[in-house]
C-alpha cells in the first residue's frame, strides 16, 4: 500500500523512537524485553516512550530507574539513564532536575521501591513540589524478589511473607500512595490508572503523557500510579492477571484523579544554572586573592581578624586536636570559630587534616581552601597544600629544613623539627603542641589562658596537660629564636 493509501485513522504499533533499536540485554533475543509475558511493565514502558516521542523531548529526558523488575530501564530507553539505589529515585531525580533544570526528569518505580523503602523520598519530593514526573507501577507485590508482601498488598492477599493472606492486625492496611500524596499542597497532578482492560490502558497512556507534559510546562510535581498485572507472581495467565487488576485490585485502589492543580499552577522559574567550577571558591569566599593590607597574620592583635588555618599530617600526630584546641580557645576568646575535620577511612596512619577559622565576623563557610597559615606536620602534607597558602601567609613545617622547591613567593616559612623538640621534652607526641606554640606567636590573637582552658577540656589527663604546656612554651621560644636568627 502506498503512503497516500494509508487511511488517516491507521494505528501504528511501531517501536517508539525513544526505545533502542535493539535491546542488547539478552544476546539472543534482542527484540524482547526481560519482562514476563503479560507483565504490565512492558506496557507502561511503551506508553512512556511514546509520550517522550510525542512531546519531542528524547534529547533532554533523564530517566531515573528503580530497583525491582523495572531495573533495566537503561537497556530499553534511548534517553539519559541513571540507576538509583532502592527507593531513592525521587531524591536522585530531585538532584538531577535541580542541577539540570532544562532536562525532563522522570522517576520510574515499583511499589516495593516507592511505597516501602522509598516512602520518605517520594513523600518529601512531592511535598517540595519538585518539578519531576514519577511513574509508579503498583502490582501489589514484591515481584523481582519472589513475591513478598508489599505495602500495597491487598488485605487477604497471599504472598511469600503472608501465606495466610495479609491481615490488617498483623501487616496493617494497604498503603494508598495517590490518596496520601494528594493531601499535600504542592503536587499538581496525581492520578491512578489501571491496565485492567483496553479502555483503562488508553486512559493510562493519556495520563502518563499528561504527567510528563506538566513537567515540560514547568508546572511541578506529577505522579501516575498504574495498577499493573504480574502474572508470574500472581500465578495466573496474562488474561486472568489483567482481570484480577480490573475486578479485585481496583476495589482497594479506585481509579481516578486525586489531585489536579494544573489549571492554576504557575510555571516554575528555571533554577539558576550551576556555577562553573572555577567560580565556586569565589562564591564560598575562599578565592585566592591575597590578604588585605594590615592582615593580622604576623601583625598581632589588630581589629580585623580572619585567621584561616589548615593543619595537615598523618593519623596519630594530633592534627585534629591541634585544630580543636585552637577553635575552643577562640570560642573562649569570644571569636567566631569553625573546625572541620577531614580524614581517611583508615583507623591508623591515614592522612588527616582539619580546617579552622577564627574571625570577629560571622563565618560564612568552614572550608579553608586557601589558608593564611598552613601547619604541615610532615612532608607529604606540605607538598599537598603549600601552593594553596595565600600571599602574605605562613607555613609551619615539621622538618629539618624547608624543601627549596616548595618555596612560595610572599609566603613566610618556619621549618623546624618540632616532633624532635617534643621528644626532648619527654614525648614526641606533643609535637603538635610545640607547633601550636609557634602558631600562637605568629598569630598573636589568643591568650595563654584561653589555650589552657581549652586544653583542660580537651586533653584531660594531667600528665599530658603539664607536657602540653611545656611544649607550647617551647614552640613559642623556637619561633622567637628563628626570628632573631633572621633579623640578626
Ligand atoms: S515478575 Fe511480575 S512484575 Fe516482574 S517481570 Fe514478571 S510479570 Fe513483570
Ligand atoms: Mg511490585
Amino acid at each position: 500500500m502506498s503512503s497516500e493509501m494509508v487511511p488517516e485513522y491507521a494505528v501504528s504499533h511501531g517501536r517508539p523512537r525513544s526505545f533502542y533499536k535493539r535491546f542488547e540485554r539478552k544476546q539472543d533475543l534482542q527484540h524482547q524485553t526481560h519482562f514476563c509475558p503479560g507483565c504490565g511493565h512492558g506496557q507502561v514502558h511503551k506508553m512512556l516512550a511514546r509520550a517522550i516521542d510525542e512531546l519531542e523531548i528524547q534529547n533532554k529526558t533523564i530517566l531515573v530507574g528503580p530497583v525491582g523488575c523495572g531495573v533495566f530501564t537503561y537497556n530499553y530507553f534511548d534517553v539519559g539513564n541513571v540507576s538509583a539505589a532502592h527507593g531513592r529515585a525521587p531524591a536522585v531525580a530531585t538532584g538531577m532536575k535541580r542541577s539540570r533544570p532544562e532536562s525532563i526528569v522522570i522517576g520510574y518505580q515499583g511499589d516495593g521501591d516507592l511505597a516501602a523503602i522509598g516512602s520518605a523520598e517520594i513523600l518529601h519530593a512531592a511535598n517540595r513540589g519538585e518539578n519531576i514526573t514519577i511513574i509508579f507501577v503498583n502490582n501489589a507485590i514484591y515481584s523481582m524478589t519472589g513475591g513478598q508482601a508489599a505495602p500495597t498488598t491487598l488485605l487477604g492477599q497471599k504472598s511469600a511473607t503472608t501465606p495466610r493472606g495479609r491481615s490488617a492486625a498483623n501487616e496493617g492496611y494497604p498503603l494508598h500512595i495517590s490518596e496520601l500524596l494528594a493531601t499535600l499542597e504542592a503536587p499538581v497532578y496525581i492520578e491512578r490508572v489501571g491496565l485492567g482492560d483496553n479502555r483503562q490502558i488508553m486512559q493510562a497512556a493519556r495520563a502518563i503523557k499528561r504527567a510528563v507534559e506538566n513537567q515540560v510546562r514547568g508546572l511541578g510535581f506529577s505522579l501516575i500510579e498504574v495498577l499493573s498485572p504480574c502474572p508470574t507472581i500472581f500465578r495466573m495467565s496474562p488474561v486472568e492477571a489483567q482481570r484480577w487488576v480490573r475486578e479485585v485490585m481496583e476495589k482497594t485502589f479506585p481509579l481516578g484523579v486525586f489531585c489536579d492543580r494544573t489549571g492554576e499552577a504557575q510555571p516554575q522559574p528555571l533554577a539558576e544554572p550551576e556555577p562553573a567550577l572555577d567560580q565556586i571558591p569565589r562564591i564560598l569566599d575562599v578565592a585566592s586573592e591575597g590578604l588585605p593590607e594590615g592582615h593580622p597574620i604576623a601583625l598581632g592583635k589588630t581589629a580585623e581578624l580572619d585567621l584561616r588555618v589548615r593543619v595537615a599530617g598523618s593519623g596519630g600526630q594530633g592534627v585534629l586536636l591541634l585544630g580543636e584546641v585552637l577553635a575552643e580557645a577562640g570560642l573562649d576568646a569570644g571569636l567566631e570559630v569553625s573546625w572541620l575535620p577531614s580524614y581517611g577511612p583508615e583507623m591508623r596512619s591515614g592522612t588527616s587534616n582539619c580546617h579552622v577559622r577564627l574571625s570577629r565576623e560571622k563565618i560564612d563557610s568552614p572550608l579553608v581552601m586557601n589558608p593564611n597559615l598552613l601547619v604541615a606536620m610532615n612532608e607529604p602534607s606540605l607538598r599537598k597544600f603549600y601552593k594553596s597558602v595565600l600571599p602574605g601567609g605562613w607555613i609551619l613545617f615539621n622538618g629539618e629544613s624547608f624543601p627549596a622547591d616548595c618555596e612560595q613567593k610572599n609566603v613566610q616559612v618556619l621549618a623546624c623539627p618540632f616532633t624532635q623538640a617534643a621528644n626532648e621534652l619527654g614525648n614526641a607526641r606533643a609535637g603538635n603542641m610545640v607547633m601550636m606554640g609557634a602558631l600562637l606567636e605568629i598569630t598573636g590573637v589568643l591568650q595563654e589562658a584561653n589555650i589552657n582552658a581549652a586544653l583542660q577540656r580537651l586533653a584531660k589527663n594531667p600528665r599530658w596537660m603539664e607536657l602540653n604546656l611545656r611544649a607550647i612554651e617551647k614552640g613559642g621560644k623556637l619561633f622567637r629564636e628563628s626570628r632573631q636568627a633572621i633579623c640578626g
